[in-house]
């Protein structure tokens, strides 16, 4: 297993030295809008310690940061009136990885409207920002 790299892009967005547009934070956690989404409210939840995915992550951690996925899981369907949510997670670059600091991707679904590619266009700010402000009201 490769070390984890404290210089990924997740990492400067937790000490800040890179903008995002955060949607919840505690000690352990913090969840952000993806900055290419792939549906109208894509968002991602992270664990503050590092770890480079789930597979070298402290399970104490996992504990604190499964309930945090739920959480926003449950405000993205009711924010985004969605049928139902994807939430994913990859490991290493064979399974879709891009950014090595562990993180779950939840995803708003809509009954026959697909996704958009994983890793496509950067959204506008202010859509990121309205869609987030739907999130917001609804945790
Ligand atoms: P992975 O392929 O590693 O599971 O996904 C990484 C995700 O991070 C992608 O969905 C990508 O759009 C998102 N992403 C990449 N760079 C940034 C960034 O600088 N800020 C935010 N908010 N998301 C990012």
């Amino acid at each position: 297993m490769t070390a984890y790299d404290p210089n990924n892009i997740f990492a400067k967005i937790l000490a800040g030295d890179i903008p995002s547009v955060t949607l919840y934070e505690d000690e352990d956690t913090l969840a952000f809008m993806d900055v290419m989404p792939q549906a109208p409210g894509h968002l991602l939840v992270i664990p503050k310690q590092g770890s480079r995915n789930l597979l070298d992550a402290n399970p104490a951690v996992l504990a604190k940061l499964l309930p945090v996925v739920q959480k926003l899981a449950n405000a993205a369907k009711e924010a985004f009136d969605a049928d139902g949510v994807y939430v994913a997670q990859f490991n290493e670059a064979a399974a879709g990885q891009t950014v090595y600091h562990l993180h779950f991707h939840v995803i708003p679904r809509h009954d026959g409207l697909p996704l958009k590619p994983h890793t496509g266009g950067m959204e506008n700010i202010d859509v990121l920002k309205a869609n987030a402000e739907k999130i917001r009201a609804a945790l």
